[in-house]
């Protein structure tokens, strides 16, 4: 059994780098990564954060996230300063909540350990301000990705928060390993909301091969996605905001809603269940 050493200085901080600009990182996060004996996190962000001589960097593969986070705890607890890196925030489909899960897992003497999560902007608050204010009001963010969740589950979260009225982020949209899903998810949508609903593609927000596609949903599909897209579907109610010289449009959805609607119920034309895909239904 590992317990905290007398004095202990050792704590362990799980933070967000942000989407991926050096300067939407949080300069509380920055100090914290300063501050570190031991850097843990999937390889491709440790890789973001500057050398500091002396810091050691323990790089693992995306899905080892209960080991990374084991691995994590020991280290704090034997007396480390250790920083555990998401992109975006560490709490949206990142490292915290498996800090946690560890946590609540493991011995109960581990919980004596210091722990600070740190939060960081997230790439749908990034995308969204990128092209305006697309989720200005009230909106949902889903993982597409079926490691943790059962793919059914996955399609009946998009096509419940669509119908809702929320204006819906899907996180991990394609992989190498899910090349199908996202077309699958948009025809279930399509399902739920009018084809004239504005959908934005967003990849690599605030990097140097920043990528923002906007498509009606209608014609929305995967050939506007890879691993660092994030995909936001509109509601009936967003506006699009055509702008002079060739400029880009800027997209919005309105805070208010009618009384009496969801904002979709009066507005989208469903074509039904029969609709759905095979690999959805
Ligand atoms: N914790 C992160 C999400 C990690 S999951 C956050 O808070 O944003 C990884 C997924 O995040 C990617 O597949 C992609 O969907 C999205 N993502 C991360 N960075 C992004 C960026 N700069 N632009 C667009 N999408 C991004």
């Amino acid at each position: 059994m590992i317990t905290p050493a007398e004095g202990m200085t050792g704590r362990l901080t799980i933070l967000g780098l942000g989407p991926g600009a050096a300067d939407l990182v949080a300069p509380r996060a920055r100090a914290a990564l300063d501050q570190a004996t031991d850097l843990i996190g999937y390889g491709p962000y440790l890789a973001r954060v500057p050398e500091r001589p002396g810091q050691r960097r323990h790089a693992s593969d995306n899905r080892q996230e209960l080991e990374r986070a084991n691995h994590a705890i020991d280290l704090a607890l034997d007396g480390a300063r250790v920083a555990v890196v998401s992109s975006g925030d560490a709490g949206v489909f990142g490292m915290a909540a498996a800090v946690f899960e560890a946590l609540d897992r493991g011995d109960p003497t581990r919980r004596s350990l210091l722990v600070e999560v740190i939060p960081g902007i997230t790439a749908v608050q990034a995308a969204s301000a990128r092209i305006g204010a697309l989720c200005g009001g009230d909106y949902c963010v889903v993982n597409l990705s079926d490691n943790l969740k059962p793919f059914e589950t996955v399609c009946e979260r998009v096509a419940s928060a669509v119908a809702a009225g929320f204006v819906t982020a899907l996180y991990n949209p394609v992989s190498r390993a899910r090349p199908w899903q996202l077309n699958a998810v948009l025809d279930r949508v399509r399902t739920r909301l009018p084809g004239t609903v504005p959908v934005l593609f967003a990849t690599a927000v605030s990097r140097p091969d920043e990528r923002l596609v906007v498509r009606a949903l209608s014609t929305a599909s995967a050939a506007d996605a890879d691993m660092r897209t994030v995909v936001l579907i509109g509601t009936p109610l967003t506006r699009t905001i055509p702008r002079p010289n060739g400029a880009a449009p800027w997209l919005y959805t309105p805070r208010s809603v009618p009384a009496g609607t969801s904002g979709v119920a009066d507005t989208a034309t469903p074509d039904g269940d029969a609709e759905e895909t095979a690999a959805c239904a």
